[in-house]
């Protein structure tokens, strides 16, 4: 379905104000503008940012990805604003948080009239493909070539499989900048990786456990069916560990490639995750979904390629809703009126100083990140700096701080309720400076 014009959006103020803020940025500058660069996102779906190495992970899992990531930005606190993949991809794609979205599984379609990446990415005269896994159409909007695997018997495939459809298409974009996205299940169960990295990432494991982890068998483990050894948790754990190096080697291959075509130097390549994966922090194995503990959304974010500078680390907190309008502002682009997120650049440059509050969701609970802390609308209150398991509940020992967060969720909760309003009925917002203000405050206007 063709969508409407983007003026017609509903949240066409706020799109006002930020496109004012855009072009008062832009006119400072006379300048003939350069050509846009070549996009790239690649979403690696289920990856930890802790099993990273330029995240610090002490294992070899990723030397190609931290070879290129030198040579660009790490976001060393980024996080996904969902622990599964619709939602958490509908934040990528359209930079809207899933309460807003209305879109919480497979299945969830977002409403047609709100833009997704490509179809901005499209209307600016790029060519668009998506290699992916992803099943929903949702994310097929405004890809001029959406190659999706459905799941089943291809749910688990390796990334390499689709890297030749990858150099034909790219080969044969001459003519326009493009908007290239892939996305993987490659670390995603089942473990199942080559014996040669099983055997480099567990060598002495001699339990009962195979190098072929499937769900059934992650499930009879969860359900307590099946009762496990500290050996067998670091087995599984190994075979996710190997997964990722398997996948690292596509992503080389893929890198090195356009360096050697010299693509790199007019491509901006982005690097995310979804959300992660548990490994007995919180009782659960191998899953994801469940909860919003660390470890399924501190997920990694990586930028590197054309105009990126290099060996940059940046501490500050960031989300995956930022991707997309950090993408369209090094393209050039204008941001679409309804993103929830905002453009990086000011937080790399060190312009922007003040930490974004960090907000990820499940249908029935939010946590909201700051200063350190974790706060559950569910209530719970973690000290992330001394506390980063999220072992001690300092809801009763904190008044003072949970107040203060309940203060803050409730305020996001009225924009939340008020945007995704205006998203299923197609009308229009008013903002009087006041909510301009609060807006700001809250982190939806930079
Ligand atoms: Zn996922």
């Amino acid at each position: 379905m063709r969508r409407e014009p983007p003026t017609r959006m509903p949240t066409r103020v706020v799109a006002t104000l930020v496109v004012a803020i855009l072009v008062a940025a832009a006119s400072t500058s006379c300048a003939p503008e350069p050509p846009p660069p070549n996009v790239v996102l690649i979403s690696l779906d289920t990856l930890r940012a802790d099993h990273v190495g330029a995240y610090g992970y002490p294992k070899e899992t990723t030397p190609n990805l931290d070879r290129f990531a030198e040579a660009g930005i790490v976001f060393l606190n980024n996080y996904a604003q969902a622990p599964n993949t619709a939602p958490s991809h509908t934040s990528i794609l359209a930079s809207l948080y899933a309460s807003v979205a209305s879109v919480w599984a497979h299945g969830g379609v977002l409403d047609p009239n709100v833009p997704m990446l490509a179809e901005t990415f499209k209307e600016a005269g790029f060519a668009t493909a998506a290699f992916v896994q992803l099943p929903s159409a949702t994310y097929e909007r405004g890809f001029d070539v959406y190659t999706g695997l459905s799941h089943g018997a291809s749910f688990r495939r390796r990334a390499e499989s689709t890297m030749d459809s990858v150099r034909e298409w790219v080969s044969a974009q001459t003519e326009q900048p493009f908007f290239l996205f892939l996305h993987t299940y490659a670390v995603h169960l089942p473990y199942s990786p080559s014996e040669e990295l099983a055997e480099k990432f567990d060598p002495d494991y001699e339990g009962p456990l195979s190098n072929n982890l499937r769900g059934t068998l992650i499930d009879q483990i969860n359900d307590g069916e099946i009762e496990i050894t500290a050996a067998d948790l670091n087995h599984i754990i190994a075979m996710y560990d190997a997964e990722i190096a398997e996948l690292d080697q596509d992503l080389g291959a893929l890198f090195d490639w356009f360096e050697q075509n010299g693509l790199l130097e007019n491509t901006v390549f982005a690097v995310i995750a979804d959300h992660g994966e548990e490994f007995g922090e919180h009782g659960i194995v191998a899953k994801h979904t469940y909860s919003l503990h660390q470890e399924l959304i501190h997920t990694p974010l990586i930028l590197f390629g054309g105009g990126i500078p290099s060996g940059l680390r940046v501490e500050l907190p960031t989300r995956n809703v930022d991707v997309a309008p950090t993408l369209l502002r090094l393209a050039n682009i204008e941001t679409p009126a309804h993103y929830q997120g905002a453009d990086l650049r000011p937080v790399w440059e060190g312009t922007e100083r003040r930490p974004r509050v960090v907000l990820a969701e499940k249908r029935d609970y939010k946590v909201f990140l700051e200063g350190g802390f974790k706060y559950y609308t569910d209530g719970r209150l973690y000290d992330l700096e001394n506390d980063p398991l999220e072992r001690e509940n300092l809801i009763e020992a904190r008044p003072e701080m949970a107040r203060r967060f309940e203060e803050l969720a409730a305020a996001w909760q009225v924009e939340l309720d008020r945007l995704s309003m205006s998203i299923a009925q197609g009308g229009e917002i008013r903002l009087s400076p006041e909510e301009v203000r609060r807006l700001k405050a809250l982190g939806y206007l930079q």
